[in-house]
């Protein structure tokens, strides 16, 4: 069957869209897939930076599990553009409300974009602490997620650093894929209770600072402590800190909780017309999780669009009906 591609107003330098969608990730795109599929016009601005894109491979998304990550966005590209949706390759500078409700971005490449909502999908950003090595190993054998990763490395030995509280229960996790699993306390002080718990799982705990992963042509071959002694080890993993890419949501006024902006369980934040999905709202969210957020959200937006139509649609008719009014007495008086 084919696929209508939608009209839609455009001047030199201001687009007229019913939703803007900001990120172009899994959430981004599922949101644009399924709304311009209900025909609104909608384009979505990304900067092609996506949270996994150091990664190979993306696992748990079923139906697509172990292809590269950039594969799944370039699928969804083809698809939202198929229904008319423009997908436009930038960053979103600012974002302002204007008066009647409706919102102005300002690209970095100097386009302007009007729309009467906006759909955020900017993701998180993770912070790596300062150990030589992991940045460049990050998404390969550096490691954070074991649902993600976890079963490439599944009976190797594999360790956790102590990068943050996180990392205790982080190993008891790991542990799960496989028995060689250290912890490396590096920053960290150990509660008893935990050295209990870990031991009663043979978790072993290292002790000392990390002063570097130790590398191989191209693979990690173990953790190099600050004392020089390397322990063994072919992947590790690590609680990063998450940042979410909250500025334009929050530059807009929307409340934060605890460091994260707040959304009811539609997405919408305390903006009218701005929605959020996706990491950036909700750290915990992976690929299909993310997906399904924002798709669930994207027709909650739908339908208090399809609100607005109606407000607006009855003023008109009344709008109407009062000229028409006046015409027809006016005919009577006329005869
Ligand atoms: C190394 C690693 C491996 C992972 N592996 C897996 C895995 O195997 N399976 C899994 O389910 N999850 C995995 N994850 C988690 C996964 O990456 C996230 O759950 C997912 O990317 C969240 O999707 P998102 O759309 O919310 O954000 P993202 O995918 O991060 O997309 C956000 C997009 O918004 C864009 N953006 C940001 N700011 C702007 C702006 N101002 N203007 C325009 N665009 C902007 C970014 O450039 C980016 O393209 C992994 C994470 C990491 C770090």
């Amino acid at each position: 069957m084919g696929v209508e591609v939608i009209p839609r107003m455009t001047t030199n330098h201001t687009t007229d869209l019913d939703i803007l969608v900001v990120g172009g990730g899994a959430a981004g795109l599922s949101a644009a897939l399924l709304l311009a599929r209900a025909r609104r016009r909608v384009a979505v601005v990304d900067g092609g930076r996506p949270r996994n894109a150091p990664a190979a491979h993306m696992h748990g998304f079923l139906s697509r599990d172990g292809v590269p990550p950039a594969r799944l966005l370039a699928a969804g590209r083809v698809e939202v553009t198929g229904y008319g949706a423009d997908v436009i390759d930038a960053e979103v500078d600012t974002l302002a409300r204007r008066d009647d409700g409706s919102f102005i971005a300002r690209l970095d490449n100097g386009r302007t974009l009007r729309s009467r909502s906006v759909l955020v999908a900017t993701g998180l950003r993770d912070e790596l602490p300062d150990i030589p090595g992991v940045r460049e190993r990050w998404g390969r054998d550096v490691l954070h997620c074991p649902y993600c990763h976890g079963h490439e490395v599944r009976d190797r030995p594999v360790g956790v650093l102590g990068t943050g509280p996180a990392a205790v229960f982080q190993a008891q996790l790991v542990r799960q894929w496989s028995a060689d699993t250290v912890l490396f306390a590096h920053t960290l002080d150990i509660a008893t209770t935990d050295r209990r718990r870990l031991d009663a799982r043979g978790i072993a705990v290292v002790e000392g600072l990390v002063a570097g992963l130790d590398i191989h042509g191209d693979a990690l071959r173990g953790v190099t402590l600050a004392t020089g002694e390397i322990v063994p080890r072919e992947a590790v993993f690590l609680p990063p800190r998450m940042i979410p890419r909250d500025a334009l949501l929050t530059g807009l006024g929307c409340a934060v909780d605890d460091g994260w902006v707040r959304v009811d369980g539609a997405g919408r934040t305390s903006v009218p017309g701005v929605v959020a999905v996706g990491n950036v709202v909700d750290p915990r969210m992976q690929v299909l999780t993310a997906a399904g957020m924002a798709a669930a959200a994207a027709g909650m937006l739908n339908a208090d669009l399809i609100e607005q139509d109606i407000t607006d649609a009855m003023a008109h008719s009344a709008d109407s009906v009062e000229s028409g009014a006046v015409s027809h007495a006016g005919q009577g008086i006329g005869r």
